[in-house]
């Protein structure tokens, strides 16, 4: 049985060209990009290289990307770092419910450390209002963090208008685009951020490495304390064949992007409209228009998401039900919730994510397999029972 794999949002395969420029510096230039001798500097080279392509994938300056473990690493040091460092000027963040549990757990943290941090609402598509973002400004606020697009309903924020209201307040603006750089176009300047996260596994890079922008004049503190690396930002060795795999990573989806994009977005209607049209009681969660290119949410009433998710596995098709991140826990989605849903149309929901190497095929597969697995399912549920 041929896998059908639509869960590009949890995590991408890595693609074989990124493989093939990060072998040698396994082997030959192992060496520590800080040595002075040649097989270390040649390490270095690479990665000053590779910091290149991933600042010009987002309009940024080289010195302005910093290396880190990837997307979860770059959020917290942007938000602690931030926070710490401007505590003198005040103690209030404002984020949103919907953020990754990087973002929303870290503002946990911060608040018992005496921070103190407004979860902004979102409407039901999982767009944030821009009205509440001014009425929660304060004298006191220091950073407002708002993701570019959301991993589980793939809607898009509106950045670019955020961005401004940060600069009039005097605020940094911090943005997880975890989902959407390698994805859509991204230009730090005109979305007005000071601070981004990226991650190379979710843009078919290795899983483990990822960068945070930090605009130039940012006030920062650091968050990994050691060795003088990545300008005293970041301390540790970095992870050379990593970032070497995140730099041919970006410099692919420069070129590839806007074509996959738009490849993406034709099978992601084909698949949502399919399931709506061939499923009674479903209906697509997320933003209509305002979403990322390759994501499709649905709610499907009467069918538990996790036997849908078990079922489909079954029938070699990949998806996740909520975000892929916290799969294995059984609370429902804080990001549907947060749309408004009832906790069961929430546990009723499944994540499709497409990726460069979805196919026709594949799509007309799914839509063949899925109506078959939720009659099975809801032949046996006493949901549908006593709905009727
Ligand atoms: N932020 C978002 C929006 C994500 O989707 C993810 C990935 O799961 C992360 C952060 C965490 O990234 P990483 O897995 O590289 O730590």
């Amino acid at each position: 049985m041929a896998r059908i794999y639509l869960d590009y949002a949890a995590t991408t395969p890595t693609h074989p060209e990124v493989v093939k420029a990060m072998l040698p510096y396994f082997t030959e230039i192992f060496g520590n990009p800080s040595s002075i001798y040649s097989c270390g500097q040649q390490a270095r080279g690479a990665m000053e290289e590779a910091r290149t392509k991933v600042a010009e994938l987002i309009g940024a300056k080289d010195e302005e990307i910093v290396f880190t473990s990837g997307g979860t690493e770059a959020d917290n040091f942007a938000i602690k770092g931030v926070a710490y460092a401007n505590r003198d000027k005040g103690d209030h963040i404002i984020t949103t419910a919907i953020e990754h549990h990087a973002v929303l757990e870290t503002c946990h943290f911060l608040e018992t450390q005496g921070f103190k941090v407004t979860y902004l609402p979102v409407d039901e598509y999982g767009m944030v209002d821009l009205d509440e973002l001014r009425r929660a400004l304060t004298k006191r606020t220091i950073l407002i963090s708002v993701m570019h697009a959301n991993n589980e309903i793939g809607t898009i924020e509106p950045i670019a208008e955020i961005g401004k209201i940060a600069k009039e307040a005097g605020v940094y603006l911090h943005t997880d685009a975890v989902q959407t750089v390698g994805h859509i176009p991204i230009n730090v300047d005109e979305l007005g951020v000071d601070l981004l996260s990226l991650s190379a596994h979710k843009l078919y890079g290795p899983k483990g490495v990822g960068a945070l922008y930090i605009r130039k004049g940012t006030k920062m503190v650091s968050f990994m304390h050691g060795g003088e690396q990545e300008r005293g930002r970041r301390a540790s060795t970095q992870n050379v064949p990593g970032i070497v795999g995140l730099g041919r990573a970006a410099e692919i989806a420069r070129e590839e992007m806007d074509e996959e994009a738009e490849q993406l977005s034709r099978l992601r209607d084909k698949l949502a409209q399919g399931i709506l049209s061939r499923i009674e009681h479903s209906r697509l969660n997320g933003h209509p228009t305002k979403r990322l290119p390759n994501n499709v949410n649905v709610s499907i009433s009467f069918a538990e998401g996790e036997s849908m998710c078990l079922n489909l596995d079954l029938e070699g098709i990949c998806c996740s039900t909520g975000s892929a991140c916290s799969s294995s826990v059984t609370e429902p989605s804080h990001v549907l919730l947060a749309l408004g849903l009832a906790p069961l149309e929430a546990h009723s929901s499944l994540r499709f994510s497409l990726g460069k190497w979805t196919t026709e095929e594949e799509i007309d597969q799914v839509l063949e397999v899925l109506p078959r697995v939720v009659s099975k399912l809801r032949a046996m549920s006493p949901l549908l029972k006593s709905h009727h």
